[in-house]
C-alpha cells in the first residue's frame, strides 16, 4: 500500500500521482501525471499541459526530482493552441530568461487580450519553463478546485494548533466543503503505524451536499487518503456524528457550518436536556441509548468558524449551556510581507504602482553605469596599507544600508563577489491594509468527566499526605 503523496512524496515525481505545477509565483496547477503510454488523448506525444508560453508533455515531467525546472517542449504537434483553455493554464507562465522578481511578473505578451495572438506565441515560443512541486496541504489549498469557501493556511495552521491536533489525534470535521481543511488536518494527525496501545490518527469528516460529498470521496481516494479520512454523507444537525452507530471518540472538533449551535448538542458527553416545548413539557429522557462521539478519557478541544458576529453569539451561548469552558474568540488578521532586493542608487519602483517612463529607466541605467565605472576605477588604483584600511571602511559604510545589509562586496581586485541574488538592499513592504475578513474562530474545551472510579484510581496512584 502506498502512502499519500501529501505525507510522503518520495524524492521524485511518479506516474499516476498528483504534482503541483508552479506556472508563476501565485499560479499553481494541480496535475495527475500520466504514464507514457504512447498516444494519449489523440496526441502522439501523450498527455500535455499547455500554457501560453509553451507546452509541457507529461513524459518530460516524470521521474524528475521534486522542485525541478521543466523547460517547454521543442516539439510542436499543432495541438497546443486548441487545448489551452481546457487545461486552465492559459494565463500564466514566464520566460526562461527571467530572474528574481521579474520571473513572477506577467510579461506584456501574457497580458495580451487577443487570444489568437497568444496562441501563436504558444506555438512559436518554446523558451518558457515551470517548476514541479510535491503536493502539500498549503499548495493544495491554493490550487484546489473550489466548490465552496475554503479555510486558508493562516487560519487552519492556528486552528490545528489550538485544538491540539497532533500525530495520533482523532478529529471530527463538518462540513468537508472543498477539503482544504481536511488535507491540513490529515497531515496533522497522521502517525503512520502507531505503537501498541496508541491510537491511529484519523479524521471523521461530514458533508451533507451530495455532489460535494462524491467529489471529495474521489479526491481523497486519488490522494491516497481514503484510509485516513472517514467521509460520511450526512446532515449533522439532525444526524449527529456517530459512524455506523459507534463513537469516533474524537479528541478535537472543527465546525465550518452555517449554524454550529445546531450541531453542538450532538457533541456532548451525555444526552443534553431537551428544551421544554411551548407547554413547558420536557421530552422523556432515554439517556441509556445515547452515545457520545467524544473521547471519554480526554478533554475535547473545539473550534467553530463563522463569518458573522451573530453566529458567534449564538454559538457561544450554546457552548455555555452545554458545559464548554475556556470559551474565547480570535480573528486571524494575516498580512503578507513582500521582501525583495533593490540595487543601491536604483529605485525602479516597478512593483509600487508608479508609472515608469522611459526616462526613469534611462536615468537608472546611467546611474548603474556610473557605479560600475567607479568600481572599475577603484580596482585599478594602486594602494598602500593605510589607504586600503580607510577605503575599506569607507566602502563598508557606503555599501551598507540602514539595516546593515551589504549591498556590494568587492573582491580582491574590486570585482563584486556577492552572488547576483544577494545584491542590493533588502526591502520589505507590507500590504497597504489588512485584506478581507475571513471568519471568527471560537475556541472552547469540554472537560473530561470525572467519575468516582477516576477519583479512586487517582487516589490510589497519588495517595494524599504521603
Ligand atoms: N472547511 C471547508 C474547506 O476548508 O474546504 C469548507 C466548508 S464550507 C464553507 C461548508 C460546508 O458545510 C458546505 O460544503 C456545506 O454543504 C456543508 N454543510 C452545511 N450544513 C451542513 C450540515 N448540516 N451537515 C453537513 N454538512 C453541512
Amino acid at each position: 500500500t502506498t502512502i499519500s503523496p501529501f505525507l510522503d512524496p518520495g524524492p521524485r515525481t511518479k506516474a499516476n500521482s498528483l504534482a503541483i505545477l508552479q506556472l508563476s509565483r501565485d499560479n499553481l496547477l494541480p496535475v495527475y501525471l500520466q504514464p507514457p503510454t504512447g498516444e494519449h488523448d489523440g496526441y502522439a506525444e501523450g498527455a500535455v499541459v499547455n500554457t501560453r508560453y509553451g507546452s509541457f508533455p507529461h513524459s518530460t515531467m516524470l521521474n524528475v526530482p521534486w522542485g525541478s525546472q521543466i523547460r517547454a517542449s521543442k516539439v510542436d504537434t499543432g495541438s497546443r493552441g486548441r487545448k489551452r483553455k481546457r487545461d486552465g493554464a492559459d494565463d500564466a507562465c514566464r520566460e526562461a530568461t527571467g530572474t528574481g522578481d521579474k520571473e513572477n511578473e506577467e510579461s506584456p505578451a501574457a497580458a495580451n487580450e487577443d487570444s489568437t495572438a497568444a496562441v501563436k506565441t504558444a506555438v512559436a515560443d518554446t523558451s518558457g519553463f515551470i517548476h514541479i512541486l510535491p503536493p502539500t496541504p498549503e499548495l493544495w489549498t491554493t490550487s484546489l478546485p473550489h466548490r465552496t469557501q475554503v479555510v486558508y493556511t493562516p487560519d487552519y495552521s492556528y486552528i490545528l494548533h489550538r485544538i491540539r491536533a497532533r500525530p495520533g489525534s482523532v478529529l471530527i470535521e463538518a462540513g468537508a466543503g472543498s477539503g482544504s481543511f481536511t488535507h491540513a488536518s490529515v497531515r496533522a494527525v497522521y502517525n503512520g503505524y502507531p505503537a501498541e496501545g496508541q491510537r491511529k490518527g484519523k479524521v471523521f469528516s461530514f458533508e451533507f451536499h451530495e455532489q460535494r460529498y462524491h467529489m471529495m470521496k474521489k479526491e481523497l481516494s486519488d490522494h491516497g487518503m481514503d484510509r485516513l479520512v472517514h467521509l460520511t454523507h450526512r446532515d449533522v444537525y439532525n444526524g449527529g456524528f456517530l459512524v455506523d452507530g459507534k463513537s469516533p471518540e474524537a479528541d478535537a472538533v472543527f465546525l465550518d457550518l452555517p449554524a454550529p449551535w445546531e450541531a453542538l448538542p450532538h457533541l456532548s458527553r451525555r444526552k443534553p436536556q431537551t428544551a421544554p416545548n411551548s407547554d413547558g413539557a420536557v421530552a422523556e429522557d432515554n439517556q441509556t441509548e445515547w452515545v457520545s462521539p467524544l473521547n471519554p478519557k480526554k478533554s475535547v478541544h473545539i473550534c467553530t468558524f463563522s463569518p458573522c458576529i451573530e453566529q458567534v453569539t449564538r454559538t457561544v451561548s450554546a457552548m455555555r449551556r452545554l458545559g464548554w469552558v475556556d470559551i474565547d474568540m480570535v480573528e486571524i488578521a494575516n498580512r503578507k510581507l513582500h521582501t525583495s532586493r533593490e540595487r543601491v542608487g536604483l529605485n525602479l519602483n516597478f512593483d509600487r504602482g508608479v508609472n515608469n517612463s522611459a526616462r526613469d529607466v534611462e536615468e537608472a541605467l546611467a546611474r548603474l553605469e556610473e557605479i560600475e565605472s567607479r568600481s572599475r576605477e577603484h580596482a585599478a588604483k594602486p594602494r598602500d596599507d593605510d589607504e586600503d584600511m580607510e577605503s575599506a571602511d569607507e566602502a563598508a559604510k557606503l555599501d551598507t544600508d540602514a539595516n546593515g545589509n551589504q549591498a556590494v562586496a568587492p573582491g580582491e581586485n574590486g570585482a563584486p563577489t556577492t552572488p547576483p541574488w544577494m545584491e542590493g538592499r533588502l526591502i520589505t513592504r507590507g500590504e497597504p491594509e489588512i485584506k478581507t475578513h475571513t471568519s471568527y474562530l471560537v475556541f472552547a474545551v469540554l472537560p473530561m468527566e470525572w467519575t468516582d472510579e477516576d477519583e479512586a484510581a487517582a487516589a490510589a496512584k497519588y495517595p494524599l499526605g504521603k
